[in-house]
């Protein structure tokens, strides 16, 4: 019997260790395991999905959805699939189709992106789900739970695949949609005027 779980939430909260979590064990049940990730996301490794505590698997790199059907041995009982709001719509009929034949998918990506906007295929993909586990991270302004991604460098495109420092985790009161107001970065930060004074 076939199944489809889905692991989401914003960048550091676990997805990818919680994605780790669970193939480990499969493998540890004695049940055939394949690991897929798109070929957009080369930041830590060519053949690894890496966790942002370091923790690492080996994986095969797609370029598509569809290619996850090419490159399936169909002897396997469980797919990982990380990273999936890299591989458009299509992921959804390739995980129903996986699902209906049978095979469990465990798929774990980003629900929403730099905006606050859901990231397709996210919201299908919830829809045709068995399972949904939604993880959050820890806020970089206050400490408590984060939903969000903030983005820290300026770019109006979807995907600025993650170069170090260009995101972080935020909950929903320090959550600034967009780039924030470039005088919060203190890098950024523009020299202070000083107070003019009359008398
Ligand atoms: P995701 O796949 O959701 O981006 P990872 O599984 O790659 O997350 O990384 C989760 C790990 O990231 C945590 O176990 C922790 O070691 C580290 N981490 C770094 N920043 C944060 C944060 N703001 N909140 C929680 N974990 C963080
Ligand atoms: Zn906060």
């Amino acid at each position: 019997m076939g199944w489809i779980e889905v692991v989401c939430g914003p960048m550091f909260s676990g997805k990818s260790e919680e994605l780790m979590r669970r193939l480990r064990r499969a493998k540890i049940a004695r049940k055939r395991v394949q690991v897929f990730k798109p070929a957009l996301d080369d930041r830590y490794s060519a053949d690894e999905i890496v966790s942002h505590g370091e923790q690492r698997m080996k994986s095969e790199v797609v370029s598509s959805a569809k290619e996850i059907l090419e490159k399936l041995d169909w002897r396997t009982q469980v797919l990982g699939i990380d990273e999936s709001n890299f591989f458009g719509p299509e992921l959804v009929e390739v995980a129903a189709q996986l699902a209906d034949t049978g095979k469990q998918v465990i798929i774990a990506g980003l629900d929403t992106d730099y905006l606050g906007r859901p990231f397709p295929p996210m919201p299908d993909l919830l829809c045709v789900a068995e399972s949904i586990t939604k993880t959050l991270a820890i806020c970089m302004r206050c400490g408590n739970p984060a939903k969000h991604t903030q983005r820290l460098v300026e770019s109006e495109d979807l995907i600025v695949v993650g170069a170090a420092g260009a995101y972080e985790a935020r909950c929903r009161r320090c959550f600034e949609p967009g780039v924030p107001k470039q005088e919060s970065l203190d890098f950024a930060r523009p020299p202070v005027p000083e107070p003019s004074r009359t008398k």
